[in-house]
């Protein structure tokens, strides 16, 4: 096999492994291995925004961000860890912006900023322009804005680089296995730190938001490792996704004014949040729009809603809230306002459904988004393995993978661009940090086995199995039972179907048995990741008999803080899964009803 050192290893080219590797590679040696090109991740997917309570155009402190985001968590999140977010987003905003990122400017030339759901003015209650944006490509500028920095850093990329495996020797991290996908070779990646920053596992679900990569490669190869998954029962599911894709529609859309509209031509969320409406947090319009669609009030009676961001409906509603623009003049928008604003969304809307959206309202249904569970961490990113928040030296996460938790049990838009920008800078500078204090650890001398023999099971395994029926299965019934809503039965039909399931895996054959470019055998390994980490969420989901954040079960319908303000930890030990809790971090903010 063939060896490589670097002082810092980081797993994932993303936003927030891009930032980590920015950070990291100012004072130690630092490569990134990705899967895909790193410019290809999906945080340039990320359509409405970045939050940061900069008050471009009205005002706003670090301390409203701060209390929304502990609110939006249902009060799960870890509020130290919250404010350390929401402090650290103003400079944070403000160094992307110095490195070049193209943010749109208000018109004396300050970040443009647009209302996201879940954000307020902690007095007046109504929505807060918090979101700084680049049209509806917020992500995607992050990401080349970062990886051009990286290259003019000369950090060292290798792309197309799968890592499979985490090297812990002696209760201390070592490196990691890749397999380089034009070759199929394993290389091994000596290191002193490394740092996850894998992404999702969103392909878990039939509809969904999620890139194709969304394997929850990271978070598996860890809890192989005997490291724990925080709160896996809370996957966030975003209330616009296009009908039947997924393909998401940015919260940007009602930011802009847009409105969800029922069969009946209702604007329902005027029943559910009366004061911000259409700006309520995903979980509770996720549920909205399912009660209106099991009540039979979907577009014809089908499970689909209207999101209307037609100009004279946008302006219609506006005047009936009293919107106001920046300057105090009335709120009201023309067609080529709204195309300047969300050009992207226009465009897939018309090369997707043939809908224009500035003339014809968009069907949405709730798609998987989100998963504020992932590698539990501490807010330096340092990965923290029990109930005691033990650090395992050298081994770091951050972003979609990491549970610091700042998201608790539901994430508020534009929160995710945070935390990758944050708590990949101090991933980054710990990581570093770390690495200057130490030798390089011992690597252990069968460094390279457990990832060959998955993959030589995977090779020469001869069942009559399909992966692609398997997927497709297991997605179907995680999204009918251990979606938006759920209940005990549900659940446990879902949990035999995973464990039947991860049974039938062993029996898939791949055709392709050769090494160059095997993307069958390496999707096949991503199936299995995604299998363990269905089965995980679901256990932790049955377990918690009560309802909080995006967790809804119909037979616990109310949050319960007496038994449940704690966080779900589980090990997957010789097959099976070991739950155990841990407390949440309250500072100032006493757990209180959400009120809308
Ligand atoms: C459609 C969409 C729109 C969104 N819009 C917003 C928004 O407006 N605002 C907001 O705050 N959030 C938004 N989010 C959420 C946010 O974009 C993501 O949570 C965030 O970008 C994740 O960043 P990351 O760096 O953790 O992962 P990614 O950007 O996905 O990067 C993961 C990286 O890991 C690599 N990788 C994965 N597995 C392996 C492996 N086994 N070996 C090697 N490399 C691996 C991949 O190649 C990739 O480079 C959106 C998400 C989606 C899906």
């Amino acid at each position: 096999m063939k060896k490589h050192q670097y002082e810092v290893i980081i797993v994932g080219g993303g936003g927030a492994g891009l930032m980590a590797a920015l950070y990291a590679s100012r004072s130690a040696s630092t490569a990134v291995l990705s899967k895909l090109y790193p410019t290809r991740s999906h945080t340039g997917a990320a359509q409405g925004g970045v939050g940061a309570a900069l008050g471009s155009s009205e005002e706003d402190h670090p301390e409203w961000h701060t209390f929304d985001t502990v609110k939006g968590s249902d009060y799960l999140g870890d509020q130290d860890s919250i404010e350390f977010m929401c402090e650290e987003a103003v400079p944070a905003i403000y160094e992307l912006e110095h490195m070049g990122l193209p943010f749109d400017r208000t018109p004396d030339g300050k970040i443009s900023q647009r209302p996201f759901g879940g954000h307020t003015n902690n007095i007046t209650k109504k929505p807060v322009r918090r979101a700084a944006h680049a049209a509806d490509r917020t992500g995607h500028m992050i990401l080349q804005t970062l990886y051009q920095q990286c290259i003019k850093n000369q950090v060292k990329f290798f792309d197309e680089f799968h890592v499979v495996d985490v090297l812990v020797e002696n209760g201390v991290t070592a490196g990691v296995v890749a397999i380089e996908l034009a070759t199929g070779e394993f290389h091994i990646f000596h290191a002193k730190s490394v740092i996850i920053a894998t992404g999702g596992h969103g392909r878990i679900w039939e509809i969904t938001s999620n890139a194709y990569a969304y394997t929850g490669d990271g978070l598996a190869i860890t809890l192989r490792r005997g490291i724990p998954a925080e709160d896996m029962e809370f996957f966030q599911f975003h209330p616009t996704g296009i009908y039947k894709m997924g393909i998401l529609i940015t919260e940007g859309v009602r930011g802009e004014g847009g409105v969800l509209i029922n069969g009946q031509g209702e604007r329902f969320m005027e029943r559910y949040a009366p004061t911000v409406k259409d700006l309520a947090s995903r979980d509770v319009i996720s549920r909205a729009m399912y009660i209106e669609m099991s009540e039979g009030r979907g577009i014809n009676g089908k499970n689909y809603l209207y999101m209307d961001v037609r100009p004279e409906v946008v302006n219609k509603y506006a005047a009936i809230d009293g919107r106001k623009r920046s300057d105090g003049r009335p709120y009201e928008v023309t067609g080529e306002e709204i195309l300047g604003k969300l050009p992207d969304i226009i465009d897939f809307c018309q090369t997707y459904l043939g809908v224009d959206p500035i003339m014809q309202p968009m069907p949405v249904q709730p798609t998987a988004h989100y998963a504020m569970g992932g590698i539990p961490t501490n807010m330096y990113g340092e990965v923290v393995i029990d109930e005691n928040n033990t650090v395992l030296p050298g081994l770091y996460a951050a972003g979609e993978v990491a549970c610091v938790s700042v998201h608790g049990a539901n994430r508020l838009g534009t929160n995710s661009l945070l935390d990758l920008v944050v708590f990949g800078k101090y991933s980054g500078l710990k990581a570093a940090e770390y690495a200057r204090g130490v030798d390089f650890p011992v690597l252990p001398p069968d460094a390279g086995d457990f990832a060959r023999q998955q993959f030589d099971r995977i090779r020469n395994a001869s069942g009559k199995e399909r992966a692609v029926d398997i997927a497709s299965e297991m997605k179907k019934v995680m999204f009918d039972h251990v979606g938006v809503f759920r209940v005990d039965a549900g659940m446990r039909t879902a949990l035999a179907k995973v464990r039947e399931l991860r049974e039938r895996y062993l029996e898939v054959s791949v055709m392709d048995k050769g090494k160059l470019f095997n993307t069958e055998i390496l999707n096949t390994w991503e199936l299995g990741n995604l299998l363990e980490l269905a089965e995980v969420t679901t256990v932790s989901a049955l377990a918690r008999t009560e309802s909080r954040g995006a967790h809804a079960r119909d037979d616990y319908p109310k949050r319960n803080d007496q038994d449940w303000l704690k966080h779900t930890l589980a090990w997957m030990r010789n097959g099976e899964i070991e739950l155990r809790y841990k407390p949440v971090v309250l500072t100032k903010y006493e757990p209180k009803e959400r009120v809308y």
